[in-house]
């Protein structure tokens, strides 16, 4: 058994979808559980329409509501020439489910309320797949996730109950004459059925979750991209492919912002030993990318950029030296206020910290720890993390750019940048 997963560009147009029934029709003789994310953009624009459903604006989510529903009629209109074909009820009545939640008064609850209209993207996309898997005499099944993968209540960043979990997944996600079952990435549900989600990009988690809990052979996702570079094309020209990955450097490569893998998604894979596999749903003869128990010798470097990166230089405000309590004082406040810290260095006087430039947030934080605290901060930097550097890399990087603050590692180094001039 597989887990195969399309994130939202692999399902963007009918034609995309058509390209995924060919690569299933590829592996005919295997039983896939297929993990599909909300087509193309869809998650950007369900989390437009929340806004303005919160903010009560009607015209506003009206508007964008039609939008999403006319994109997502024109693929079912280019996939089902039938127009008595069951998906047109299907996904009339989805977007009907969200119409009557949208009719209603949002709570006062904003994270909750994200949760049960957020699922929609997935719950569409998954189910006019799986329709057109049928007509294309693929045999598949249509399984909702919330059945199966339940959730504590932390709505938007959710926690996995793995035993009870474990247990229903095993239950339901059983063949039954079926090659394919497809259900959603990223959604969850708690024990009284409310819908979660795990967070942003969540649907590779998904597919490590049901590879570990179904103890399948392997994890495949398959991307717009030949499988996981050692740089960004964005911003370097020649990247290399990296064919093979030790789930170390797979997690290290994740960790730091490697946009290719989730993070969480390889934790769970290396637990039980499945080898997990990057795949371009464009060249799906290529090999890509695989991540599993192995070793190499050619250790490439692997280059991670952050943009838009802000410095924070915080010290105390009567010149007393840093001590435990002021750390355990300034991760309240991060924590408080969900600021992730990207790099962290102290010294007597003072603790600096790298973060994204989340405007709210940094707001937030920066007024709450100038109650106590001298604060400076310094915004326009880059950080660049090099896994496996050496000191031609630490150059490449450094072209014009000054150094702000540095951190080395045996295996990896930390260059906090900022452009000359
Ligand atoms: N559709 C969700 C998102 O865009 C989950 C995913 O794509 O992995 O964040
Ligand atoms: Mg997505």
């Amino acid at each position: 058994m597989f887990v195969f997963k399309f994130g939202g560009a692999s399902v963007k147009s009918a034609e995309a979808v058509k390209n995924i029934v060919e690569i299933l029709q590829r592996y005919d003789s295997e039983e896939i559980v297929v993990v599909v994310s909300a087509m193309g953009k869809t998650t950007n624009a369900l989390e437009k329409i929340i806004e303005c459903y919160a903010g009560e604006n009607r015209e506003c989510f009206r508007q964008k509501f039609e939008a999403l529903k006319l994109s997502h009629m024109e693929v079912v209109g280019g996939l089902f020439p039938d127009q008595d074909h069951k998906v047109y009820s299907d996904v009339e009545n989805l977007f009907d489910e969200l119409d009557a939640r949208l009719t209603k008064d949002p709570t006062l609850n904003y994270d909750y309320d994200y949760d049960q209209l957020i699922c929609f993207g997935e719950l569409l996309s998954t189910t006019i797949i799986s329709h057109f898997l049928n007509v294309s005499n693929v045999p598949t099944r249509w399984m909702d996730i919330r059945k199966s993968l339940k959730t504590d209540n932390r709505w938007r960043e959710a926690r996995v109950d793995w035993e009870l979990s474990s247990q229903l997944v095993n239950e339901h996600f059983k063949f039954n004459g079926e090659r394919i079952l497809i259900t959603q990435g990223f959604l969850g549900a708690t024990i009284n059925d409310q819908s979660t989600s795990l967070g942003r990009e969540g649907s590779d988690y998904t597919a490590a979750i049901l590879a570990y809990m179904l103890k399948t052979e392997s994890v495949t996702i398959w991307k717009d991209v030949p499988g996981v570079l050692n740089a960004d094309p964005k911003y370097f020209d020649d990247t290399i492919l990296l064919e093979k990955l030790s789930y170390l450097d797979a997690i290290e490569l994740a960790y730091f912002g490697t946009s290719v893998i989730h993070p969480k998604t390889i934790k769970p894979l290396q637990n039980k030993n499945i080898n997990l596999h990057v795949k371009s749903f464009v060249n799906p003869d290529a090999p890509g990318t695989l991540v599993g128990n192995l070793t190499y010798n050619k250790l490439t470097p692997s280059f991670i950029f952050k943009m838009d990166q802000v410095l924070l230089r915080i010290s105390p405000l009567d010149f007393s030296f840093i001590n435990e309590n002021n750390l355990e004082e300034i991760f309240g406040i991060l924590n408080q206020y969900g600021m992730r810290i990207n790099l962290m260095q102290n010294s007597a006087i003072s603790f600096k910290m790298i973060v994204n430039n989340d405007r709210r947030r940094l707001r937030l934080v920066v007024d709450a720890l100038e109650e106590k605290y001298k604060v400076v901060y310094q915004t326009g930097l880059e950080l660049v993390t090099i896994r496996y550097f050496d000191q031609s890399t630490i150059d490449r990087v450094m072209i014009n750019k000054e150094l702000i603050m540095e951190q080395r590692g045996v295996q990896n180094i930390e260059l906090v940048i900022k452009d000359i001039g």
